[in-house]
């Protein structure tokens, strides 16, 4: 059987070089004699990877020493929680830009501990508002938003203003897919299973001064990013093997070029889709132009029929998972960095075809 592209949301394609060196290392990692996922989390050999992995992500992204970067697990969805736990209680209160399906979460969940307000909320998520439609809290202890909106296909085309107020930004389905001035945010948080490997496995990505902070009453150590800070993200066993496959993920990175690189080659990816959809009479997709995201591109026909048919005329020629979120309903290719560009094309072409 080929490998197909699969265009899953997430957990999302690997690039098929890692997948083959894993394999490779899989029973004997280096001369060990033992698989990476056998290995003591706090054994010499394990310990080595793990620090060699925080060094690539801080070279890939260009992390400045003021920031930890811890390796997590949850999920994003436990950073829902774990950011109110850790942050909120400094000022008292925090915003949250509700701009679509998870950041909707994100909002809903953090309103369980305190003083959250929606900096905005139009309910049209197939759009981003302007800076002038954030109703900001000067004093808030943070403002949350979420990069690209994995379910809507939007991205943030610009960076919040907040007059000095962290920016948190769950970056789940765009981290690495392009630079990002990690300076400018107090805690960047994502989950790995569309960009960076597989599920399990959480970064976050925390400046250091914003650890000091209360965090709520009872909030657990395993989520208190300065108890794992100072534990170097190992209060208990960590996800060993995501955070190994991930630095396959890392090497792979490097060898494309870095982030730059893959900004260029995502652009390209997504410009065949979009033009495809754009110039086809059949399909329309309704993520304003300005506010298109690189990730996931949603489409529909708008009939839940022939979008059907598409999914499996798709499938036919090696194209799967391409049914959308059941919040959009219709089409979504999601072509995070390991969709090779021949997938993007291949798909272009089906739609101009399927007129
Ligand atoms: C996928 C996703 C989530 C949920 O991630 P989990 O790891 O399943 O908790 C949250 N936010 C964004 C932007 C996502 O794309």
């Amino acid at each position: 059987m080929p490998r197909v592209f699969n265009f899953s949301a997430g957990p999302a394609m690997m690039p098929e070089a890692v997948l083959r060196r894993a394999a490779e290392e899989m029973a004997d990692f280096s001369g060990s004699g033992m698989s990476v996922m056998e290995m003591s989390h706090r054994s010499k050999d394990y310990v080595a990877i793990f620090e060699g992995v925080e060094m690539k992500l801080r070279a890939a992204l260009g992390v400045p020493e003021g920031y930890a970067v811890l390796f997590l697990q949850g999920g994003a969805t436990l950073q829902f929680s774990a950011v109110p736990m850790n942050l909120l209680a400094a000022r008292g209160a925090a915003d949250y830009a509700v701009t679509g399906f998870f950041s909707k979460k994100a909002f809903q969940c953090a309103k369980m501990y305190g003083d959250v307000r929606a900096a905005c909320d139009t309910g049209d998520y197939y759009a981003i508002p302007g800076q002038d439609g954030l109703a900001l809290n000067p004093d808030a202890s943070y403002f949350h938003y979420c990069h690209n909106n994995t379910v809507y296909g939007t991205r943030w085309p610009y960076l919040p203003e907040t007059g000095g107020v962290p920016l948190v930004c769950d970056m789940s389905s765009s981290i690495l897919s392009e630079p990002a001035d990690v300076s400018k945010f107090g805690v960047i948080y994502a989950g790995a299973q569309k960009n960076m490997g597989p599920a399990g496995l959480t970064v976050v990505i925390a400046r250091k001064d914003l650890l000091d902070a209360p965090p709520l009453p009872g909030t657990p150590d395993l989520l208190r990013y300065k108890a794992q800070a100072e534990n170097g993200s190992m209060i208990n066993t960590p996800a060993t093997y995501g955070v190994y496959l991930l630095g396959l993920v890392l090497d792979w990175l490097a060898g494309q070029g870095g982030v730059e690189a893959m900004a260029k080659h995502n652009a390209r990816k997504a410009a065949a889709v979009y033009d495809a959809v754009d110039a086809s009479p059949v399909f329309a997709c309704k993520a304003e132009q300005s506010a298109r995201s690189m990730m996931n591109v949603v489409f529909s026909s708008g009939s839940e029929e022939t979008d059907g048919r598409f999914i499996k005329e798709a499938k036919a020629r090696g194209m799967v998972t391409l049914k959308a979120h059941r919040a959009t309903g219709g089409i979504r290719a999601s072509m995070y960095n390991a969709m090779p560009l021949e997938g993007a094309e291949r798909l272009a072409e089906l739609i101009r075809e399927f007129a």
